[in-house]
């Protein structure tokens, strides 16, 4: 580990930069920062880089966007040595990865483990960012940089009791840095998004019998992982080059030939023949069959039936399989799952499925989980219930902005963004991936490093300027805000209850906040903003007050 990783305390630094969080987003943010010559320091709360793939150790954790396209573009020679072992790269392998680019770039050196940030105040009158950590520790930097990740703060649910357990219990987001055994025992999982339904088809082959808690049910779509052929591999790297371009005009930064047809309007038969091929290729290809699915309900309930089906076929016993078929959402409105073997684990004998939406969970007790219903004993409980998702770790670090203004408090109806990029009054405060860029419904590599290079390119802006701040317009900030809504409201996305929507949290303001636009034209409004001379946002410096150079 890195010389800072335990760091003195209670010392002032000034750095050109602080980024904060060590994952894919952190890491490529700094290697940008060293090469325009800029002083950089990374906080990152855990003892290595890999963000997600760092917390996300639950068994069968995996990404569930193919390897080749969910890995870094930025250097040729990096993407020529790394050879990933399957179509969809296991949790272990990606932080294999996070961990040898850290190396490649001798990262670490500039990133401080085991330390979180606690407050980021904007000082009105040096104009600087003073960041404090949990070592006791304030820096000032002119900019800071928020690589926090969507989906990295991990949410229980608050059923009384589970002081009282006596078993032991996990949440899949902070999953332990060891082995945990279910072998014979008598497990439960809570929750059946992505992270439950990869922990039960995992968990259910080891434990002696396996409960899984589900509230809601969700579509989940076959992966059909494997070995990747490594002659297929060689001619995609040969020609990787023209594989990314067309990625980073892609709607979701992966790139699927389009179909321009309506769903709706396909002849039944032909249209049952593009679900089996789009099913047969696996994953996200299958909500790309047609470009309608997620903006015409009618459209999407053909999709929707095709997997319904799917379903009965698989799950021998109708009364479960009725159970697991989705009611309440069209497909795709809350995040597909993509498996290998889902379905097919529950007609397994040790995994039952209990259904507690008509019998919800009432307690935790010092033996398991009682319903209203019944009473599970339970030797190990974990807990896949999910994250307060994309504004939850940006309004967890305690920002305070110009004049003394909170995020929180400015968020309070909402985030508000100029591109997902900045937000008004928080002047050289960035984020990568922030609410309002297209980021969640994206290959999130491929977002990430966008914002990261835009950000690059426009600090490299100000050096040739000589301008030290930069902030969007309100009324930038506002029209992009009307721009996310009402692309927003073309889709089916923001009437399902879902962590896309906030409603998983109690409190959390309703609100679709992501751009749902796709990564292509994302890419081309941010292009066409530095085009028009950095579009929306308001530069200055100590020594000249200036608008868009
Ligand atoms: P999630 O999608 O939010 O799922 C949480 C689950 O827990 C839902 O089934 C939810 O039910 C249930 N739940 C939450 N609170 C509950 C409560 N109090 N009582 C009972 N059930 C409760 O969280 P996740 O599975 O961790 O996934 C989050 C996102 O992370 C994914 O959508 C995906 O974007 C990403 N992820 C990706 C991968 C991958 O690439 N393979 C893997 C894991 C996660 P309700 O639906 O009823 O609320």
């Amino acid at each position: 580990m890195s010389s800072m990783n335990r760091a003195p305390s209670s010392h002032r630094v000034a750095l050109d930069a602080v980024v904060i969080g060590a994952g894919f987003a952190g890491m490529y943010m700094l290697h940008r920062l060293r090469r325009l010559g800029l002083s950089a320091r990374v906080y990152e709360r855990g003892d290595g880089v890999g963000g997600t793939w760092y917390w996300n150790r639950y068994p069968g954790a995996r990404c569930d966007t193919e390897s080749v396209t969910y890995s870094y573009s930025f250097d040729g020679a990096l993407e020529q040595e790394w050879e990933w072992t399957e179509r969809y790269a296991p949790q272990s392998e990606i932080l294999a990865y996070a961990n040898h680019v850290a190396d490649r770039f001798d990262l670490r050196r500039d990133i401080q483990f085991e330390t979180s940030v606690i407050s980021v105040h904007y000082d009105d009158a040096s104009r600087l960012w003073r960041v404090t950590t949990d070592r006791g520790e304030e820096v000032a930097a002119r900019f800071c940089i928020g690589a926090v990740g969507c989906l990295s703060a991990s949410v229980l649910p608050d059923y009384p009791g589970l002081e009282d357990f006596q078993g032991e219990w996990y949440h899949t987001g902070r999953w332990p840095h060891r082995a945990v055994d279910f072998r014979g025992k008598r497990v439960g999982i809570v929750g059946t998004g992505s992270s439950g339904v990869q922990s039960t088809i995992a968990v259910a082959k080891e434990a002696g019998h396996l409960h899984v808690f589900q509230r809601t049910p969700n579509y989940s779509i076959p992966a059909w992982n494997g070995p990747l052929d490594r002659a297929a591999v060689s001619a995609l790297k040969a020609n990787y080059g023209a594989w990314r371009e067309r990625s980073r005009y892609a709607q979701i930064g992966i790139p699927f030939t389009p179909n321009g047809k309506q769903a709706k309007l396909v002849p039944p038969e032909e249209r049952e023949r593009d679900y089996e091929a789009a099913w047969a290729e696996g994953g996200f290809n299958f909500v790309m069959a047609y470009p309608d699915l997620l903006t015409d309900l009618e459209s999407n309930r053909t999709a929707a039936e095709f997997v319904e089906r799917k379903i009965r076929q698989v799950v021998k016993d109708p009364e479960v399989a009725k159970l697991l078929t989705p009611n309440d959402h069209p497909l795709g409105t809350k995040r597909l799952c993509v498996d290998t073997g889902y379905y097919e684990t529950f007609n397994r004998d040790n995994v039952t499925l209990v259904d507690i939406r008509s019998a919800p969970i009432e307690r935790i007790t010092a033996a398991g989980v009682k319903t209203r219903d019944a009473e599970y004993p339970l030797d190990v409980l974990i807990f896949a219930t999910g994250f307060d998702a994309i504004t939850g770790p940006l309004l967890k670090l305690g920002i305070v902005g110009r004049g003394g203004e909170s995020l929180n408090a400015k968020w309070a109806d909402g985030p508000h963004t100029y591109l997902g990029i900045q937000s008004v009054g928080f002047p050289n405060f960035f984020m990568i991936t922030g609410p309002g860029s297209p980021s969640v419904l994206s290959n999130m590599l491929m977002s990430i490093e966008q914002h990261v290079d835009w950000i690059a390119g426009c600090l490299e802006h100000m050096q040739r300027k000589g301008y030290d701040s930069v902030e969007p317009s309100r009324d930038a900030e506002r029209a992009w805000g009307q721009t996310v809504h009402e692309v927003g409201h073309g889709t089916l996305y923001p009437h399902t209850d879902s962590w896309y929507t906030g409603t998983n949290i109690a409190g959390k303001v309703r609100a679709f906040t992501p751009y749902a636009g796709g990564v292509g034209t994302y890419r081309r409004i941010c292009e066409s903003v530095v085009e028009r001379g950095y579009e929306g946002f308001e530069f200055s410096s100590t020594r000249v007050a200036a608008a868009a150079s």
